[in-house]
């Protein structure tokens, strides 16, 4: 009687434990839903009917710190005039906390270096070989160089950049184009000019960078600054301007990431 009242004591007091153990896993899990989800800010709602993107923020380097804004304010005006809902988050857990398969496209607006875990990587890869949608903004190429997928969806590697942002001149590779056709044949802007490491034979250039109108460029005659590609599944959309605030107000380019954004959400706006 006495050693099976024991046994039993200790049954329960084990089964009790154990509930613990697992009320307190189940707590972690929880709270850690929570905080990702607490990390993501909608940025324009207007109905579930609508497209939904997600603005990636998040930085392990340089942080862009007038671009950032920048962006998300023009993507924002972008949200309201095209009625996509539009949410953000500087931390990468939020794509585990997003419902991605209500996703069109996924922006990566001036990361920097390695910002995904093995889990948020392959929980990316799912959504573009799912049919997703990415855009990636100036320092989107400076960043999971571990990632040999991730350089191919991006098309290039950033490899180095001359000091400042001067002045330099892109030719648009076709005038008849749909995403450049509302652009000069030859243009000026200033800006941050990245040398590239491609990483992708696939990529269709739709802007050259004319190395002759400023100080040191690095790829040659041929240097990419945007373009495009279809990738294992989904769309990707690059454009290698974007380091100064006055660049998301020009509406040169403004049109250009419009057109951009609408390729990779597989819809014309
Ligand atoms: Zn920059």
């Amino acid at each position: 009687m006495l050693t099976t009242g024991i046994t039993t004591k200790k049954v329960v007091s084990l089964s009790m434990m154990t509930n613990k153990i697992y009320f307190l896993l189940a707590l972690f899990v929880h709270m850690s839903i929570v905080n990702a989800q607490q990390s993501i800010d909608t940025l324009v709602y207007h109905s579930a009917q609508q497209k939904t993107v997600f603005i990636l923020t998040a930085t392990a380097g340089y942080y862009h710190k007038e671009a950032i804004p920048a962006g998300k304010q023009l993507l924002q005006k972008l949200a309201e005039k095209n009625t996509f809902n539009l949410m953000h988050s500087s931390q990468s857990k939020a794509l585990e906390a997003m419902d991605l398969s209500q996703t069109a496209a996924v922006v990566f607006l001036c990361t920097t270096l390695d910002i995904l875990d093995k889990k948020q990587e392959e929980v990316f890869q799912g959504f573009i070989r799912n049919g997703g949608g990415f855009v990636g903004i100036h320092a989107a190429a400076d960043t999971e160089y571990d990632w040999p997928w991730y350089g191919q969806l991006v098309g290039a590697y950033f490899e180095s950049h001359p000091p400042g942002t001067p002045l330099a001149r892109l030719t648009t590779i076709d005038p008849q184009n749909p995403f450049t056709n509302h652009l000069p044949q030859s243009w000026e802007i200033y800006d941050e000019w990245y040398n590239y490491n491609f990483q992708n034979p696939n990529i269709i250039s739709l802007l050259n960078l004319e190395e002759s109108s400023y100080a040191g460029g690095k790829n040659g005659p041929k240097h990419p600054i945007s373009w495009y590609h279809s990738f294992d599944g989904g769309r990707s959309f690059y454009t290698g301007l974007g380091h100064k605030a006055e660049v998301y107000e020009d509406p040169r380019f403004v049109q250009f990431l419009e057109k951009g954004l609408a390729y990779a959400m597989g819809v014309s706006f």
